[in-house]
C-alpha cells in the first residue's frame, strides 16, 4: 500500500458557494492544508455519500503559506456535521455550510477529511 503524502478533499466557498478543492500534506501528525483551487469544469466533486463516510483522522491546520480561500479569501475551514468542508473567515464567530444550509458557531478543530477518490 503506497503511503500518500498529499490529500485532496472538496472544500466549497461558504460565502459564493464556488466548488473548489483543497490540497493537504501529512506532516508532524497534521493535516496542512496547503492552498484551495477552484473547481475545474467537468471535473467531479465526491458524492455526498462520501462526505457521510468521513472518518476521524488527524487534525486540520492551515499551513503557514495558505494563502486563502479563491473565491472570498477566507483564511480558514470549518467541516459542517455532514461532512462538507466549506472556507471559513476566522474573524467570524459562526459559519454558513453550502452543503446542507446549516448556520452555526465554529468549535473544536477539524479532524480528518474526505478525500477525492481521484486523489
Ligand atoms: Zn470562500
Ligand atoms: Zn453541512
Amino acid at each position: 500500500m503506497i503511503y500518500k503524502r498529499f490529500v485532496l478533499a472538496a472544500v466549497t466557498c461558504g460565502n459564493t458557494g464556488h466548488p473548489g478543492v483543497g490540497r493537504f500534506e501529512k506532516r508532524d501528525g497534521y493535516l496542512l492544508l496547503l492552498g484551495v483551487s477552484r473547481q475545474r469544469p467537468g471535473s467531479t466533486i465526491p458524492p455526498d455519500d462520501a462526505a457521510r463516510a468521513t472518518t476521524d483522522g488527524p487534525a486540520v491546520a492551515m499551513a503557514a503559506d495558505y494563502r486563502g480561500c479563491p473565491s472570498c479569501g477566507a483564511d480558514n475551514i470549518v467541516r459542517c456535521d455532514c461532512g462538507h468542508l466549506s472556507c471559513w473567515n476566522s474573524a467570524q464567530p459562526s459559519f454558513h455550510c453550502p452543503g446542507c444550509g446549516v448556520a452555526g458557531v465554529v468549535s473544536g478543530v477539524i479532524a480528518g477529511v474526505t478525500p477525492l477518490a481521484s486523489g
